[in-house]
């Protein structure tokens, strides 16, 4: 097993064992339910903006999901803490690309930092749901809806 994949394996373990951000938001501003059939990843996000609408203040997530689900949902929330709305939008972008081998985190110009860890993912194409079920339950709240499925 490679270096990069030995990290990105303890990583996903920590954190499918010690999730952060994991908790209701009685108090959020956009909230959205992300449901994978393909693998049954079923999982909420929370965020709460700032005064102006553009700054994401904080984010949770609670829920029923794979090891790779939780440990994704769990290092978004902690990465977008504090960041406005705008860049959690382009990260959404450049994750997805990456996740799906379209963007190589080494040489093209990204925002990625930890989340370059999931690159590995695009080796796996049944994962790829589970490592962007959150981002996608994040674009859902951000646009106002209740509920989004990855089908
Ligand atoms: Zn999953």
């Amino acid at each position: 097993m490679s270096q990069a994949n030995e990290l990105y394996q303890q990583v996903i373990l920590d954190h499918n064992r010690n999730p952060r951000n994991y908790h209701p938001m009685p108090d959020a501003t956009y909230a959205c339910q992300g449901y994978n059939p393909l693998c049954g990843d079923n999982i909420t996000i929370f965020a709460k903006a700032d005064a102006t609408g553009q700054t994401l203040e904080d984010l949770s997530f609670q829920g029923n999901g794979c090891a790779i689900c939780k440990a994704s949902s769990s290092l978004m929330t902690s990465q977008l803490k504090g960041k406005p709305v705008s860049e959690a939008r382009e990260l959404f972008q450049e994750f997805h690309a990456m996740v799906k081998g379209d963007l190589d985190p080494e040489t093209a110009p990204n925002h990625l930092g930890k989340l370059k860890l999931f690159q590995g993912v695009k080796e796996y194409s049944s994962r790829i749901k589970c490592a962007t079920l959150a981002w996608h339950a994040l674009m859902g709240a951000l646009d106002r809806k209740e509920t989004t499925s990855t089908e």
